[in-house]
């Protein structure tokens, strides 16, 4: 274990997915960065957990994906059993995840933000924290590792502790409760890949990664009575495995190892205070349905990196580091709650149960307007003004290293502003946008910046989504 010295610019506390990227990205932009992981997390017991295929650009940026392929299996495919009434399997190809232990998987991400320089202390656990808000450092941890206590001072702290987080803040349910029974079973017969299936008060989800033990969960409502079961927890779920379709006789004899966990969706108003920054779980959990929690919880870790920096290099920036962080986190927050609704809904219909109908009161929203254009490009003749509603604010975005401030598109009943559209500041170009100004003199002003090609594609986009009107005033 390396040894820490008394003061460091970022101390993060926590080394799961969030931790590890916050430190790895921070010590890589030239900080001092020391990592605390204390072992006593809930997946560096193992298990096995699935990767969605969209985190691969994630896995780039740490480095760590041709590990990942030889360490771990591709995902295969997945069997469901939701909606309707019949299971559907649906072969993955090219666009596969992975299947993951998770202890092996957090290694090997800390082994990573060692290679960029973060001092990792594991195992040592960060015993207090205190912000003292007019020392010139404001932080003080104390850490426990071999036996021995010590102090480190930082000047910006990263609660990547988890989903109870190291530093207390207030977390708001989204949903009724959910717990969550695991086993691992090191023989049965359920083919590749993950299982998912819906029941009346409960739901399932098996991931079987190629030549390891499998992991077998049921999730339920912990106040609904499903787990009344006395005897042990295992008895508990072993009676609620066997009540399922697709796994209940599948799996025989017992589990290797049973535990039980916290499965609720949390989230937090504030992810960020003075010198804090709250990342993963530490600021939102998200409902396991998704398979999402990991790469959600690398995003976070990234761009809090960001934000580290920001606040340290660019003092001036930082509140954009902070609208930008907040902004992300809202986003993150409100999509989630839609994705998650949606699968709730269908389940909701076929169940007609309180279990599924109390999770699916979050309503979808549209992005983007709903206007249709005429055409797919302008008429060159056409005079062009911004349409009806949709105005241009300032947003927070990263360039580069650090967190600043753009002009951004907010179109028509959305949300989220657009600074850029791929890669082309969209914002910067509509607010200069004339109105009565011809397609034909639009184009040839961006061409000059974008070249023609880029020009009027980015035209054609801002035409179709209605950014851009006819101005037959
Ligand atoms: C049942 C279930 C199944 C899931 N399946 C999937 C899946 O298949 N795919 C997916 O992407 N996501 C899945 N998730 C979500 C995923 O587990 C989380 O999103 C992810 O673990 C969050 O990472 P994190 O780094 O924020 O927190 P954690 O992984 O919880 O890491 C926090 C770390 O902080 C450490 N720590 C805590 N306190 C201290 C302290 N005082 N000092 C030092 N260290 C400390 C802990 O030991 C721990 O290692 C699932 C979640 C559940 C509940």
């Amino acid at each position: 274990m390396s040894r820490a010295p008394s003061s460091v610019d970022v101390l993060v506390i926590g080394g799961g997915p969030a931790g590890t990227a916050t430190a790895f990205r921070a010590a890589q932009l030239g900080h001092t960065v020391c990592l605390v992981e204390n072992g006593s997390g809930f997946w560096g017991r193992g298990f096995a957990q699935s990767l969605p295929p969209s985190v691969m650009p994630m896995l780039d940026v740490l480095g760590v994906r041709a590990e990942l392929e030889t360490e771990f299996t591709r995902s295969p495919g997945v069997t469901v059993l939701w909606g309707g009434d019949r299971p559907k399997r649906r072969e993955f190809e090219e666009a596969s995840g992975f299947q993951i232990e998770r202890g092996a998987f957090d290694q090997m991400l800390c082994e990573a933000a060692a290679r960029t320089g973060t001092i990792v202390l594991k195992p040592a656990n960060v015993v207090d924290v205190r912000r003292s808000p007019a020392a010139a450092t404001p932080w003080l941890a104390e850490i426990e590792a071999d036996g021995e206590r010590f102090g480190l001072r930082a000047s910006i702290v990263v609660d990547a502790a988890g989903r109870r987080g190291k530093i207390p803040a207030v977390r708001t349910l989204r949903v009724p409760p959910l717990l969550c029974i695991l086993g691992e079973w090191a023989a049965c017969d359920l083919g590749t890949g993950s299982v998912v299936e819906a029941a009346p008060n409960a739901w399932y989800w098996a991931c079987v990664p190629r030549g390891r033990p499998a992991t077998v969960a049921v999730f339920f409502d912990p106040r609904s009575g499903l787990s009344a079961d006395r005897v042990s927890l295992a008895s508990a779920y072993n009676r609620l495995i066997g009540a399922s379709r697709l796994l209940g006789d599948k799996l025989p004899g017992s589990p290797v190892r049973v535990a039980a966990c916290d499965a609720s969706s949390r989230f937090v108003q504030k992810p960020l205070d003075q010198n804090l920054i709250r990342v993963g779980e530490s600021a939102l959990t998200l409902d396991p349905l998704s398979s999402q929690g990991i790469q959600t919880s690398l995003a976070s870790g990234l761009q809090a990196a960001i934000v580290a920096n920001t606040w340290l290099r660019r003092p001036t920036c930082a509140m954009a580091a902070d609208v930008f962080y907040r902004e992300r986190h809202e986003e993150r927050v409100r999509r989630s709650q839609i994705n998650s609704s949606k699968f709730y809904g269908e389940a909701a219909e076929r169940f007609g149960t309180p279990f599924w109908l109390q999770r699916c009161l979050v309503k979808e929203t549209s992005e983007m307007p709903e206007q249709r254009p005429p055409s797919l490009v302008p008429d060159p003749l056409v005079r062009l003004r911004l349409g009806s509603g949709v105005g241009i604010s300032r947003t927070a975005v990263v360039r580069g290293d650090f967190a600043e401030y753009v002009h951004a598109i907010v179109p028509v009943n959305s949300g989220r502003a657009v600074a850029f559209h791929d890669g082309v500041p969209v914002g910067d170009l509509a607010s200069r946008l004339m109105p009565g100004t011809r397609a034909l003199d639009v184009v040839q002003a961006w061409s000059g910046v974008l070249g023609e090609a880029a020009a009027l594609r980015t035209l054609a986009w801002m035409w179709q989504t209605g950014i851009v009107v006819a101005d037959i005033a």
